[in-house]
């Protein structure tokens, strides 16, 4: 193949997707395809370039099996991708700056130049009955290794989850947090803490087998080992883990019969061994209906800690830290605006900066508020847009010109007083959140306060030109989102 044949091999590589995905994924097309820009053929591997690393990450995660089919479809069973990722920072950054990918980037735009995927190794699965037959093996841990402790931003949401996994991580099998269950909604951080657990463990005891694996995949291996008569070797495989690490646990509930009875035994022997076993759900262990009632029981053994939505200083604390990472600024007016108006979980958040940057990068223009509000509105419209309690609580301080915490403080001055009947008035007409909700979020008050608060608001509004003017103004802004 001659060398200019990238174009030509990305653009049907990009016809394929795009057919494959299908109109009613036309956006997902746009967004993650659309800006990859291929940049040179080399044997069977192509190169091509991505905005950032995130966005590597965002494609890896969940568009390598459609990409790794239709490179082999175009250049054979060979077929690579390797991926450059753009970090130029060299443009001027006020008041945001971000990288924009380019058709002639120098060599120097680029800080991180290749990184190889070799995509036959990325997803390689152990086979427990062929480890099983050699003595003491060293497991391939399958942990994640972007997914560390340094990058998983602790808030009040996480923070026992994330204190426990450290304890656990020091001293695993020996604490009473034996199992660690940690359960919460999707998107929230569970995979992303157990395999930061995974590898703080390993980098604290390199002696130690640990091993993450996910419910589905160990299903799959007891099923494969059960058809290969090879149970007991699947058995043994797994009491050789120190530290065993198993992901969605939830999926065997109602079904899986004999997994969860393999798992039983495993469960105990590791147990009586004290190694230490950790597991994620996304329910507590006593709301797994369909689960076995003994297991059940070894799940409460531990600690289980839930890991909760995070509030608005914690989802701007992770945005920032993405940003960091991926080496981009963003003005903090950007930054805000995302933290306040995703608030679903953190994958969401993650999806919004990415298709934001993304956006930008494909149109080359600098990330102001104004692109990141029409962004985001787009955005969330798809996933159902709430206005929030947070989100009311700032556009009041802001008009304002208070900071957002004196909704929290108990002063009794008037303007203070006067923003946080102003929160509760249009927290109580926006939001479907009751009484007793919108005053514990507005200074811990109790529910005779709010409606107090929306009875004054309603008074002064007939009475005071200056909250009649201020009232209106924000039902503008509110009516705007
Ligand atoms: P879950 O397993 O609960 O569905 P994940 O661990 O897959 O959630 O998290 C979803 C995404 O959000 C991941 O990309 C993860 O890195 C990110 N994430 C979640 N919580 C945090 C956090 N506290 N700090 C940084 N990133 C986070
Ligand atoms: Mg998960």
């Amino acid at each position: 193949m001659i060398e200019e044949d990238y174009k030509r091999v990305w653009a049907e590589c990009l016809e394929i997707i795009k057919d494959t995905l299908g109109p009613e994924n036309r956006k997902v097309y746009d967004t993650w395809f659309v800006p990859i820009v291929p940049l040179q053929l080399e044997g069977s591997t192509l190169t091509v370039q991505v905005p950032s690393h995130f966005f590597y990450q965002w494609i890896e995660e969940h568009y390598l099996d459609l990409i790794r089919r239709v490179i082999r479809m175009q250049l054979g069973p060979n077929g690579m991708l390797k991926y450059s990722i753009v970090m130029d920072q060299s443009i001027p950054s006020n008041p945001v700056t971000t990288t924009l990918p380019s058709n002639n980037i120098s060599r120097r735009a680029i800080q991180n130049p290749f990184i190889d995927m070799p995509m036959s190794l990325k997803k390689d699965d152990v086979n427990p009955v062929v480890m099983a037959g050699i003595q003491k093996v060293r497991v391939p841990s399958q942990l994640n290794p972007n997914y560390t402790l340094e990058n998983f931003v602790e808030g009040e949401c996480n923070r026992l989850a994330r204190t426990a996994g450290c304890v656990v991580s020091e001293k695993p099998g020996t604490t009473s947090f034996n199992p660690l269950f940690l359960h919460s909604n999707v998107g929230l951080g569970k995979t992303h803490l157990v395999n930061a657990i995974g590898l703080n463990t390993k980098e604290m005891h390199p002696d130690k087998n640990v091993l993450y694996i996910t419910s589905g995949q160990f299903m799959q291996q007891y099923a494969s080992a059960g058809r290969d008569n090879a149970v007991n070797e699947f058995i043994r495989y797994y009491e050789q883990i120190d530290v065993l690490i198993v992901d969605d646990i939830q999926f065997w509930a109602g079904k899986a019969q004999k997994t969860q009875e393999a798992f039983f035994h495993i469960f105990n022997h590791l147990h009586q061994r004290n190694c230490q076993i950790i597991i994620t759900s996304d329910k507590a262990p006593g709301e797994l209906q369909g689960l076995e009632s003994r297991l059940i029981s070894r799940l409460k053994w531990g600690l289980s800690a839930e890991i909760q939505a995070p509030d608005v200083e914690t989802r701007m604390a992770i945005l920032r830290q993405k940003l960091q990472n991926d080496g981009i600024e963003m003005g903090d007016d950007v930054i805000e605006y995302i933290a306040y108006n995703i608030n679903a979980n953190v994958r969401e958040l993650e999806g919004a900066l990415i298709s934001l940057i993304a956006q930008s990068s494909l149109n080359r223009k600098q990330i102001t508020l104004e692109l990141t509000k029409q962004m985001i509105d787009k955005y969330v419209q798809s996933s159902s847009r709430e206005i929030t309690i947070d989100y009311i609580q700032k556009v009041v301080c802001d008009t304002l010109d208070l900071p957002v915490d004196t909704i929290q403080q108990t002063s009794r001055k008037r303007e203070i007083v006067q923003a946080r009947q102003l929160s509760m008035y249009f927290a109580k007409k926006i939001t479907k959140s009751s009484l007793a909700v919108i005053g514990m979020q507005c200074g811990n008050k109790d529910h005779a306060t709010v409606l107090h608060a929306c009875k004054t608001i309603e008074n002064l509004r007939q009475t005071d030109r200056f909250i009649r003017g201020l009232v209106e103004d924000l039902e503008k802004k509110f009516a705007q989102v």
